[in-house]
């Protein structure tokens, strides 16, 4: 027999939202080396070390490769019809009575083919309004304030390649060295051609050695920089607005209320370094300001991004090339997979589930009635919290795609128990994470290489990802298997794709019409080049700059709205939580936790002084207690970091979202605070 040819397939990283191309070479229909693909149009040809480590896990010994289905309290192996039987049994009679008590919680790194296909799923097949996605935990804030700003949610709303042409850069809370590297590089064009960079940050991290200036305000407290600066610019005389827009005034009028001192107290830095850096904004031409995770995972996420788009705006830089506003979206496929239908009011294409002619449009391209889709339903946290509760709102059964809250829930303790809670819980991934070992019934699914599809990066830009190689043993396809769902609840209608390509035709016409339009687009296109979206011809072209008057509101115009900021805990001896991510290490890490080349400790990071105020040294394990929960990790000493501001990866089970807060969201984008939490140390003795 012939062995297989050996070949090289090119195609996308399963992290982060860059979204770099690789060579992926095959032998023996494996994947035995990745190479950065020297044209890519975003990374030019550099990866990070997550990236390059990423093939190690296709055929990790803990692999996903039967379906699992628990018995007498065991995980144990079942067949693929064994497993479609119990859901049958399990969800059909839910479906038929109290569709809503089903709960399907999506992931930003879906393909957005996946993400369509389960919204779909939710609405069409379950009925249930019930759906969200993790991406509520990463860049809803962001997200709202832009489309309640200009009806529109692109994060970047030009290519990364335009980012020398700034003279200014404030990155707000935005690690990019750490978390997006290959953006590095525009970041050195922009210093090589004279423009200067800030990170604004609690901590000094890699990113602030890279921009070279760094102004640490207390946590959440950032908007209230952006406030001051807009106060700055008002009285200097620089306020010109992009565009007419409604709330301009009340915008203005409400700055009046941020003098320097204020803030500068208020924000915990010196008022010489507000104004050093409100005169190198007042006199940069094309200033540009990049949001990243720091403003948004607030109580008040989506008022703090408000301000800083305000500031923006009113200074008449936002389309500008190289200037104005954007936010830099973190999961792989973060953009695509909160454009296509997973998030509780949205539908395919960045449609509104509360928009009747959006409405409409979707139930004629799936072939109901109108009234079959349900009303937008909870929230990813709030659905999480509605889990195993019996009362009118609650959750009978959840089935979990992609996606691991044990570890990534805000409030991660009491959300286990409500896991655990449930009558069913069906979760398909492709590694037993946390969540998956608490199942009811494990479906094995497919990982990055081993599915066709498409992402988009955080700069819109929509690529392909190409199937390498198969899933091992029994594992599917996903999309197959959110097809198999729908059949076994006997709801095969508008589930029957002969072929991925049918399944991708689908989507990208459901797009049509809609704000995030990809009708144009299809594998060929894409094989010649990616595109920015939207792209509604195939013949025509796509669309690098977005965010340009007018914009896709109902008259036009941009609406500012005035940010609503708490005053800080000033209070002495206050420590704040903060969480985040480190280089090597994605999300709730079930991928790169396992990974020998990404090793990892999870600890705390405290300022030297502090550890001093409190007796303890590197190394030494340290309890800290919130309201919500407590954690027990060793420390590392951090001189970067504020001395009022402690920091604990969010990678790992039993640590950061211990200590977050289950219950208190944001009312607009209802994300969690998973950057700020009132914390106590306990130190263990020193010996
Ligand atoms: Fe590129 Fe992000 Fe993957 Fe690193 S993790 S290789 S930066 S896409």
């Amino acid at each position: 027999m012939n062995a297989a040819p050996s070949r090289t397939v090119r195609t996308t990283c399963p992290y982060c939202a860059v979204q770099c191309n690789f060579d992926l070479h095959i032998e023996q229909g494996l994947v035995t080396r990745a190479a950065p693909t020297r044209d890519c149009p975003v990374a030019r040809g550099t990866v990070c070390k997550k990236g390059l480590a990423a093939p190690a896990d296709l055929r990790h010994p803990d692999r996903l490769t039967t379906p699992l289905l628990r018995r007498d309290g065991q995980l144990v192996p079942v067949s693929w019809p064994e497993a479609m039987a119990h859901v049958r049994e399990a969800l059909t009679p839910l479906v038929q009575r109290a569709p809503q008590r089903i709960g399907v919680f999506g992931s930003g790194s879906l393909t957005n083919e996946k993400t369509y296909l389960l919204g779909k799923f939710a609405r069409v097949a379950l009925q249930t309004p019930n759906i969200d996605y993790n991406g509520r935990y990463c860049m809803a804030s962001a997200s709202t304030a832009l489309n309640r700003t200009f009806g529109l949610d692109r994060g970047l709303g030009f290519p990364l390649s335009d980012l020398p042409r700034s003279d200014l850069i404030l990155l707000v809370g935005a690690n990019i060295a750490e978390t997006l590297p290959p953006i590095t590089q525009y970041l050195r064009g922009t210093r090589e051609r004279g423009g200067a960079i800030y990170a604004i940050d609690p901590r000094a991290t890699p990113t602030a050695k890279v921009a070279g200036r760094h102004l640490a305000p207390r946590p959440g407290t950032d908007g209230l920089l952006a406030l001051g600066l807009l106060h700055l610019m008002k009285q200097w005389g620089r306020i010109r607005p992009t565009a007419p827009a409604h709330g301009l005034s009340d915008v203005l009028w409400h700055a009046d209320d941020y003098p320097p001192a204020r803030v500068a107290h208020e924000c915990g830095i010196p008022e010489t370094d507000l104004m050093t850096l409100a005169r190198a904004y007042a006199d940069a031409r094309t200033p540009l300001i990049l949001t990243g995770r720091g403003p948004e995972q607030h109580t008040h996420g989506t008022d703090t991004v408000q301000a800083w788009l305000n500031l923006a705006f009113l200074t008449g830089h936002v389309g500008k090339q190289g200037g104005g506003f954007g936010t830099l979206t973190g999961q792989g496929n973060g953009q695509g997979g909160r454009e296509h239908g997973q998030k509780n009011d949205q539908l395919p294409g960045a449609r509104s589930l509360r928009d009747p002619r959006h409405r409409a449009q979707m139930a004629a391209h799936w072939n109901v009635p109108e009234s079959h889709l349900p009303s937008p339903g909870h929230s990813a946290q709030e659905l999480l919290n509605a889990c195993g509760d019996s009362g009118e709102d609650g959750i009978d059964a959840l089935i979990v795609l992609g996606s691991n809250p044990v570890v990534s829930a805000a409030g991660a303790g009491q959300i286990t128990e409500k896991l655990r809670a449930l009558k069913h819980l069906i979760v398909i991934d492709f590694l037993p994470s946390e969540t998956a070992q608490l199942a009811t019934l494990v479906l094995p699914g497919s990982m990055w290489c081993e599915e066709e599809g498409t992402t988009t990066n955080l700069e819109g830009r929509v690529q392909r990802r190409r199937r390498a190689m198969t899933a091992p043993g029994a594992a599917r396809e996903d999309w197959r298997i959110l097809c198999d769902l729908a059949h076994a609840i006997g709801r095969p209608h508008g589930f029957t794709y002969p072929t991925f390509r049918d399944l991708q035709d689908d989507f990208f016409l459901a797009t049509r019409g809609g704000k995030a339009d990809y009708s144009g687009l299809s594998a060929e296109r894409l094989d010649r080049a990616s595109a920015q979206w939207p792209v509604p011809r195939a013949d025509g072209p796509d669309t690098p700059l977005a965010y340009a008057p007018t914009y896709p509101t109902p008259d036009g115009l941009a609406t500012l709205h005035v940010p609503r900021l708490p005053t800080p805990d000033l209070a002495p001896r206050t420590l704040h939580l903060t969480t985040g991510r480190l280089s090597g290490q994605y999300q709730s890490g079930t991928q790169t936790r396992r990974n020998p080349a990404l090793k990892a400790e999870n600890t705390v990071q405290i300022h030297p002084d502090t550890a001093l105020a409190y007796g303890l040294r590197a190394g030494q394990p340290v309890t800290l207690r919130t309201a919500h929960g407590q954690a027990t990790l060793p420390v590392t000493l951090t001189p970067g970091i504020r001395p009022d501001t402690l920091f604990i990866p969010f990678h790992w089970p039993g640590a950061a979202n211990l200590l977050t807060d289950p219950d208190a969201l944001d009312p607009h984008s209802r994300m969690p605070g998973f950057k700020i939490t009132p914390v106590t140390l306990l130190p263990a003795p020193v010996h």
